[in-house]
């Protein structure tokens, strides 16, 4: 159940993905409630667009052999767009408006900054040269007709819903949300609002995991159920385990997962199922839960337990619950991407295990280290904006590129 030789955060990542199995519900929903969701099917373009060619530009659509040098032509039609055009008669121009449909016979429009409109709009001088192909966008430049635009395991980000749109696509299909039980263990936490800070007894804190857990899950696409905090005893842990087991994907809990450490909740998910407990070579971090609880019909409830400490508990959901969750709703990419960046900081003393730094960008495209790197500094990960990924063992001195991962990535 306990694994003593620390397992490397890219082994744990990946023996966490290869048990979790993608959720079999899904749902066909309006494109309109879609952003963030994941597709389970691809999505395939009817049509192509433009539908046509088209201006690009305002101005006018004109044969470019007719002003190959510039010149003066006769205006012979106004295409304003969502209108229809008729054929372009020889030698003439067609005043033209942004995404009107071109001409027959039409190759290429000039911009209306570069012509004059003579003898009150009947004729227009046009002050350039014309290339053929010139601000035209032709049809189904940007999607042809049968085209895949988004695949089955792609998140759906505000771009992909108007690429979707653009297609005329009105829902998708994608995976049900995962649906989540939230559960925090601490004698010591105290619901903020439920005594008021003067009153704080000595011994206790105000619990903060449960809200950004809370909002992470949220932005996953989940639905949340928080069970607050159980009562301390066996039986009655093991009851709810047993029933949030039900009607849950994941039961995620934090705090207790230290090794040796008492606690109900490991208890009752070894009662109920199965847990392992693994070291992970990464700071913050180390302890990490993962399990299964049985459930009726073939299903399974995943179990997930972060440590307690907010830094540990917030890095280690990005590391390997963030993934899970993604995976859960079959997403095929789970990860996130560093880029190099010059540390403007020295980091002399590197630790035995891998290490994740709150850092944020400075005005000159460097890293600035926040002073306090510990496991329960809620301030540093508020100020950061973004981990700087280290190799265990690794001095950084000021200068050094490091692997820098932005937050804002994570929390899309
Ligand atoms: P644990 O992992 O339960 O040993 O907790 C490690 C540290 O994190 C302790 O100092 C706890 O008080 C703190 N902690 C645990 N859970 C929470 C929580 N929900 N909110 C704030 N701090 C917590
Ligand atoms: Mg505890």
């Amino acid at each position: 159940m306990t694994e003593t030789t620390p397992l490397s955060l890219d082994d744990a990542r990946a023996r966490l993905l290869a048990a979790v199995t993608p959720l079999a519900r899904t749902e066909d929903i309006d494109l309109s409630a879609a952003d963030g969701r994941v597709l389970v099917q691809d999505v395939i373009a009817r049509v192509q667009t433009p539908p046509h060619d088209c201006a690009a530009m305002d101005g006018y659509a004109l044969r470019a052999a007719d002003a190959a040098g510039g010149g003066t032509l006769a205006v012979s039609q106004r295409i304003a767009a969502g209108q229809t055009a008729v054929p372009l008669a020889p030698g003439s121009a067609a005043r033209i408006f942004t995404g009107a449909p071109l001409p027959a016979g039409a190759d290429a429009v000039v911009m209306q900054e570069d012509t004059q409109s003579l003898d009150g709009g009947a004729r227009v001088h046009i002050a350039v040269p014309v290339k053929a192909g010139q601000h035209v966008r032709r049809a189904g430049e940007n999607v042809a007709r049968g085209a895949v635009i988004a695949h089955r395991g792609e998140r759906l980000l505000p771009a992909s819903l108007g690429l979707a749109a653009s297609i005329g696509v009105a829902r998708v299909q994608v995976a049900a949300p995962p649906r989540v039980a939230l559960l925090c263990t601490g004698d010591e936490l105290v619901a903020p609002g439920s005594i008021a800070p003067q009153d704080l007894p000595p011994g206790h804190i105000y619990e903060s995991n449960r809200f950004f857990l809370r909002a992470l899950l949220t932005r996953l696409g989940c639905r949340v159920d928080d069970l607050g905090t159980l009562a301390d005893r066996l039986d009655t842990t093991v009851d709810a385990l047993g029933q949030a087991a039900q009607t849950h994907d994941l039961i995620l809990t934090s705090g207790g997962v230290s090794v040796g450490e008492e606690d109900h909740v490991k208890s009752a998910v070894q009662q109920l199922g199965r847990l392992d407990l693994w070291q992970i070579a990464v700071k913050p971090g180390k302890p990490f839960a993962f399990g299964e609880l049985p459930r009726a019909a073939g299903e399974r409830c995943y179990f997930a337990g972060l440590p307690g400490n907010p830094v540990s508990g917030f890095i280690t959901f990005l590391l390997l619950v963030r993934p899970l969750l993604l995976r859960l709703q079959g997403a095929m990419q789970c990860d996130v991407s560093a880029l190099p960046l010059r540390a403007d900081f020295d980091w002399p003393k590197p630790g035995k295990r891998r290490e994740f730094l709150r850092v944020r960008r400075n005005a000159d495209g460097g890293l600035d280290l926040h002073p306090n790197q510990g496991s329960a500094a809620l301030t540093a990960l508020h100020w950061a904006d973004g981990l700087a990924d280290l190799p265990a063992g690794q001095a950084v001195a000021r200068g050094d590129t490091v692997r820098y991962i932005p937050l804002a990535e994570w929390l899309a």
